[in-house]
């Protein structure tokens, strides 16, 4: 694969995405666009190998950066190190963390640790990479002045963990892999979990991606406004969370065409009734399509994630009436 498929790919989708989207914090929006980009541009120019490291097995940036920057699995990171140097990734909650510290002078070397407890690969994969993100973006002159160059202290820190995480999001699903996945299908539940699946296949178990990974990514390829959401409910084989299954799901994240994210509330009427289908059809994937009366044309999707939780990924797409 060529090298500049890789930023080509992911700069029209990221553009697309945000072009599509009309809000007054578009310069924000726009802000963080061209931080990743320049993020990606700029990991692959140095390490030309970086696309297939991401999609074979991110662990091999650690050889391949090694002049640059010291990058380690360690089994956990004391609390004394965070104080003192205080950067910290918590991708879906259950407080996986990593940690970037710059070198204090030239005889050290930058470093990266990642926490890896041996049995989650997903996790540890997004961590790496949101923590490449760090050391990117404050070390590169360019990228720092960026956040040097916003008023607020809190702009700044968020700008830089906002753009980690979409860095870490686009180099382990860049676009050619998602739509090659996709193979021209649009979206849906099953397509979302099938990406989920891919990533776990043993002979790919390295580039696995965890599920709130995967809904917030396959949002970006919804070509009508709509939601993907992946509701979480207790662990598998506890007779009573298996009876109460469907009404104890939560919502771990919904997220809109747009990039919009919801991380808690109500389910909507519809991803009920998408629950219940899936109840009355025995845990088969369901879909089922519906115009409203003001002539939306409106697909729902959901399909069951396997694995120790119960997991649950709905996709609703709402087409507007064409005039
Ligand atoms: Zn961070």
């Amino acid at each position: 694969m060529p090298t500049s498929s890789f930023s080509g790919d992911l700069r029209a989708g990221v553009h697309g995405r945000f072009a599509a989207r009309a809000h007054r914090d578009d310069s924000d929006a726009q802000k963080l666009n061209d931080q990743v980009m320049r993020m990606l541009d700029l990991a692959t120019s140095r390490h030309p190998e970086f696309e297939q490291d991401c999609l074979s097995d991110p662990w091999r940036i650690a050889e391949h950066w090694r002049e640059e920057v010291r990058i380690e699995r360690v089994g956990s990171i004391t609390e004394q190190v965070l104080n003192r140097f205080g950067s910290v990734v918590d991708d879906d909650g259950s407080g996986v963390i990593g940690l970037f510290s710059a070198a204090r002078s030239r005889r050290w070397r930058h470093r990266i640790q990642v926490q890896f407890k041996g049995e989650y690969d997903a996790r540890s994969n997004f961590t790496l990479m949101h923590e490449i993100g760090h050391y990117l973006q404050q070390t590169d002159d360019e990228l720092a002045t960026v956040l040097s160059g916003i008023g607020s202290q809190n702009g700044d820190h968020n700008l830089e963990e906002t753009a980690c995480n979409r860095f870490a999001s686009l180099a382990l699903l860049p676009d050619s892999y998602v739509t090659g996945i996709l193979q021209g299908h649009p979206v849906d539940a099953i397509a979302v979990n099938r990406l989920f699946d891919r990533g776990r296949s043993s002979s790919l178990r390295s580039v696995r991606v965890s599920r709130p990974v995967v809904a917030r990514r396959m949002a970006d390829f919804l070509q009508c406004p709509g939601t993907v959401t992946l509701l979480q409910g207790g662990r598998r084989g506890d007779r009573r969370v298996e009876e109460a299954r469907f009404d104890e799901c939560r919502i771990n994240v919904r997220t809109h065409a747009g990039g919009m994210a919801e991380y808690e509330g109500d389910l909507t009427d519809l991803e009920r009734d998408m629950l219940e289908r899936l109840r009355k059809g025995e845990g088969k994937p369901q879909s089922h399509e519906f115009t409203k009366p003001d002539g939306t044309r409106v697909r729902a999707s959901i399909a069951e994630s396997r694995g120790r939780y119960l997991s649950y990924f709905i996709v609703i797409k709402e087409e507007p009436p064409r005039s």
